[in-house]
């Protein structure tokens, strides 16, 4: 390992056996973390070249279980987020697509940071069970065309580790490193093709365009090398998606989205996505059609009525879709105004999902138990123009102290300016291979 550490270190390549000794050495116990520490640092500064990527996808995808979907009638088509603030694209775009005659056989992480993942979001559901045995998965997906649920505890065991190691010795943004990570978890969760919702700016993990572009076209070259269909759409995160951010208000919101009466900017990236993930499971030729076949699943209500499927048979109660209100709300609530005149010109995303992780949105830590009905509503974001006393946001938390910090911090993610904020497009750019 010495030896190997060393080669990173002086910009050498590794071999696919040494790669694979590493990851496996790691999985198994038989190299301490110290080392795998010092080589993930060499990696950080002198990085992987295409070969060396693939070699770690490939020993990654090999550390634990490979799920066999080919009981799933369709081309399967998964979709997955390198994560954003207020993303709740999976519990609109999942019904969606399923409604399109797309099969979309979802499996999530939990969230760490700003707000609950998917999966945590999908709990504000009573008694939604995120945990479904693998021929269960298979059977409400064939049934229904969709079901969301966790990643087994051996998919991918070397990322758990690696992980881990890696966010708290400062190698999480390395392009090679983020790329072996998700795509060996994506392509070891058996889907047909792929499509990766890939964010930029600062609420995402590479904060500029040029990363944000590396990445995704390392993320679709390792896909299609693997012999998946993959596309990426990158998409910006410089204020949150959409108007809300938190658990439940963020269902409540994929909710209205289904209606028709969702955000606009959240509608895009759904519609951006979706046409993707519709062309890629062979039901529309381009985008147009694809844009025009999700609209009218939207029109005629049959996607939300998969969303309603979706949650009767992973164990919720199918009533909350139409009764949102009954979903977990806060005891407290709270207006965030503006003190004087002038446009939105920054709504810091990252200092958004800090805010509401400060009410209880979030985890601070793996163990942190996260209060579904606390949340923000934002009524102002980037170009808005105000005044003193507009609101700006609502803050909903269950405790008067945890309202008070998410108010301080949410205060300081605005800025406000005397002249418009020039707004960048939502839609970046596709990567195709
Ligand atoms: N998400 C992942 O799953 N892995 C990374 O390395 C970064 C984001």
């Amino acid at each position: 390992m010495v030896d190997l550490i060393l080669r990173k270190r002086d910009g050498g390549r590794l071999s696919t056996e040494e790669t694979n000794w590493i990851v496996q050495g790691y999985v198994k116990g038989s190299i301490p973390d110290y080392q795998i520490a010092a080589w993930l640092m060499a990696v950080f500064f002198k990085g992987m070249d295409g070969e060396e990527t693939v070699d770690l996808v490939k020993s990654m995808i090999h550390s634990g279980d490979v799920i066999d979907l080919s009981g799933i009638r369709g081309i399967k088509v998964d979709k997955h987020s390198t994560g954003g603030v207020g993303d709740k694209t999976s519990i609109v775009l999942g019904p969606m697509v399923a409604a399109a005659g797309v099969p979309v056989p979802k499996m999530s992480g939990r969230g760490l940071g700003h707000t609950g993942g998917t999966l945590d979001k999908l709990e504000s559901f009573s008694g939604f069970k995120i945990e479904q045995e693998m021929d269960r998965f298979v059977e409400i997906v064939n049934t229904h065309g969709l079901a969301i649920c966790g990643q087994t505890s051996n998919l991918v065991p070397a990322d758990k580790k690696l992980y881990a190691l890696r966010d708290v010795t400062g190698t999480v943004e390395n392009l090679s490193l983020i790329a072996g990570s998700i795509m060996s978890k994506k392509l070891a969760s058996g889907a047909d093709a792929i499509v990766l919702d890939v964010k930029t700016g600062a609420g995402a993990f590479m904060k500029t365009e040029a990363d944000s572009f590396a990445l995704a076209r390392k993320m679709v070259e390792i896909g299609e090398l693997m012999g998946k269909r993959t596309v990426a759409v990158v998409s910006q995160m410089e204020q949150p998606l959409g108007d809300t951010i938190g658990n439940a208000i963020e269902i409540k919101e994929a909710i209205a989205t289904l209606k028709g009466e969702g955000p606009e900017d959240l509608m895009e990236v759904c519609l951006a996505l979706g046409a993707q993930m519709l062309i890629l499971g062979g039901k529309a030729e381009d985008t147009g059609s694809a844009k025009k076949i999700l609209l009218e699943g939207i029109r005629s209500g049959a996607a939300l009525d998969k969303l309603r499927q979706m949650v009767q048979a992973q164990g919720g109660d199918p009533s909350q879709v139409d009764h949102p209100d009954t979903l977990p709300g806060a005891l407290f609530e709270e207006d965030l105004l503006a003190d004087e005149h002038g446009f939105v010109s920054g709504l810091d995303a990252g200092m958004v999902g800090l805010a509401a992780m400060l009410l209880g949105a979030g985890r601070e830590t793996k163990d942190s138990v996260i209060d579904l009905g606390a949340g923000i509503r934002l009524h102002a974001k980037l170009g808005a123009q105000v005044q003193p006393g507009t609101r700006l946001a609502t803050l909903y938390a269950n405790d008067r102290e945890k309202l008070a910090a998410g108010k301080r911090m949410l205060d300081e993610a605005y800025t406000l300016s005397d002249t418009p904020p020039v707004i960048r497009e939502l839609i970046i750019g596709e990567v195709h291979l």
